[in-house]
């Protein structure tokens, strides 16, 4: 495996930073459901974190939005243009 490059190698992070915060902002969601009742709070925060995934998981080389939740790593592919997602940047 190569290794990447510094902006490929930083946006990989990026992803990884915010799959783990994504997971939190939706057991925050579940928790305001659960305990607190407030499902308006509870869609709220959901549809916060699915704008800001939509945001972020694009393709750097042509702007396809990805599928959020898949495992991605250095070897990850875009569906459209079939580039590496971290590679070229
Ligand atoms: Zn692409």
């Amino acid at each position: 495996m190569q290794t990447l490059p510094d902006k490929g190698s930083a946006l990989l992070a990026k992803y990884k930073r915010f799959q783990k915060l994504s997971l939190l902002i939706y057991a925050l969601a579940a928790i305001i459901f659960v305990f607190w009742h407030n499902i308006p709070a509870a869609i709220v925060v959901a549809v916060l974190n699915i704008f800001l995934e939509m945001k972020l998981y694009v393709c750097p080389h042509c702007g396809k939005k990805l599928d959020c939740r898949r495992k991605v790593n250095e070897e990850t592919c875009c569906p459209q243009c079939e580039k590496y997602l971290f590679r070229g940047l």
